[in-house]
């Protein structure tokens, strides 16, 4: 759904981050760096595990 949050699990060291489903730019894990997302004009590609969805409220 449009305006969704997504919770990331970093792939790389399992940190986890509340990420934009609409991101307008990349998102990189606040710990390692490693992109969790990467837009794609529209919604936004989610390049780590989605432990939780979160609706906007
Ligand atoms: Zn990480």
């Amino acid at each position: 759904m449009a305006g969704s949050f997504y919770t990331v699990a970093c792939p790389d060291c399992e940190n986890e981050q509340i990420v934009f489903g609409k991101a307008a730019s990349e998102v990189a894990c606040a710990v390692c760096g490693h992109t969790l997302a990467v837009p794609t004009g529209g919604k936004a590609q989610i390049e780590g595990e989605v432990v939780e969805t979160v609706e906007a409220r």
